[in-house]
């Protein structure tokens, strides 16, 4: 059987070479022919022996995920809708700013998390993505782009890990794919640049902070237990104490950082003056050690399906206000490419579910409706 190349880490593409008689130094000719040209064809990689291509056109191969749809917004978002096969897709969305150039990335076909306000929650979990396809979803980006662009430089700068999917329930593969972003002979973003997002999954934040201590994300958006065991369900395995106690240790990994809190304002049930001081007493407790933080405060994008609506912007300023005076950095998510439906989740409706999400969600929706009014 063919190995599909963009599965492997560095080391991983040594030890493959290694078996080939190849030593390692053809095998970082090889990943920067990959990752840094997007060359999938070995005879374009002219300064490989006719020997060693001959030999990896046997047993090797580089493959990006067949793009199903391509959109555009005016503002420069780009949207990729990517199949991974028997009936399940994924997506990227590229987010270009003045000074840095995001991609969000998938790490699961669904999720199994099902967070109340994300409509991929919604759609269930169908399976882990391989370490290839998520690597795949930045190794067609950046050069898809490069050609648009007609540039040789780098055009992503930054990648988000949180687009469809719990990467920490996908933490194995996740973990070589991170280290094909950070590698010097890779695409090369400093660990900074790269962020997991996660809605808590505690062990997996420790594993992390010991293999690959990138940026981290919490999806917070709530500011106590009642309230979050309902809108991140993970919340009942893994809460708020305990979440919190594990962003403290992470940061020790990672001195020199600080966590990112995100935060999905929903009108009416977490956007309230006394929600934002709780979350200060959270993050800065009277006793205790406090967290270094910030605050991304996230206009919750509508659809049906959640019984939810987004909180009026004077309500997201009031509530960024009462963070901010308190210390805290806050910021509010500029809402991009609204035009082609760029937030988690939205293109791929299509996505098989197979933890009857939809049933579940419709009774807890019930209870939060009944919390609203
Ligand atoms: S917000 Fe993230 S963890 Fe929660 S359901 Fe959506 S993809 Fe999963």
């Amino acid at each position: 059987m063919r190995t599909n190349l963009l599965e492997l880490d560095l080391d991983g593409l040594a030890d493959f070479c290694g078996q080939l008689g190849e030593k390692r130094f053809r095998a970082t000719q090889l990943f920067r022919w990959i990752h840094q040209r997007g060359a999938s064809d070995f005879d374009a990689m002219s300064d490989l022996a006719v020997a060693l291509r001959t030999k990896l056109k046997g047993c090797a191969f580089v493959q990006a995920l067949p793009v199903i749809s391509e959109h555009v917004s005016a503002d420069g978002t780009v949207k990729w809708l990517f199949d991974v096969g028997d009936g399940n897709a994924v997506e990227s969305v590229f987010i270009p700013e003045d000074d840095r150039g995001t991609l969000c990335v998938s790490s699961q076909a669904g999720c199994a998390v099902g967070c109340r306000f994300c409509s991929t929650g919604h759609q269930g979990f169908s399976r882990n993505l391989t370490t290839g396809e998520i690597v795949a979803q930045l190794w067609f980006a950046e050069h898809a782009l490069r050609k648009r662009l007609a540039t040789q430089s780098r055009v992503i700068s930054n990648v988000v890990m949180m687009g469809m999917g719990e990467p920490l329930q996908n933490y194995t593969a996740l973990v070589p794919a991170l280290r094909v972003m950070l590698d010097d002979h890779g695409y090369g973003l400093s660990r900074r640049r790269v962020t997991v997002s996660t809605s808590g999954v505690v062990p997996m934040m420790d594993r992390l902070s010991q293999d690959c201590p990138v940026a981290l994300a919490v999806s917070l958006h709530a500011p106590n237990d009642a309230l979050r065991d309902n809108l991140v369900p993970l919340n009942r395995k893994y809460p708020l104490e305990e979440l919190l106690d594990a962003c403290r240790r992470y940061l020790e990994h990672a001195p020199r950082d600080f966590i990112t809190f995100e935060y999905c304002m929903l009108d009416g049930v977490n956007d309230q003056v006394e929600h934002a001081r709780q979350l200060i007493a959270l993050v800065n407790p009277a006793q205790g050690v406090p967290i270094r933080c910030k605050f991304n405060l996230i206009p919750f994008n509508p659809f049906p399906a959640s019984g939810l609506l987004r909180s009026p912007s004077a309500q997201v300023a009031m509530f960024a206000k009462v963070l901010s005076d308190a210390g805290i950095v806050t910021t509010v998510r500029k809402t991009r490419g609204d035009d082609i439906d760029a937030a988690c989740g939205q293109l791929a409706g299509d996505v098989k579910d197979r933890t009857r999400a939809v049933e579940r969600m419709a009774k807890q929706r019930t209870i939060v409706l009944k919390q609203v009014t």
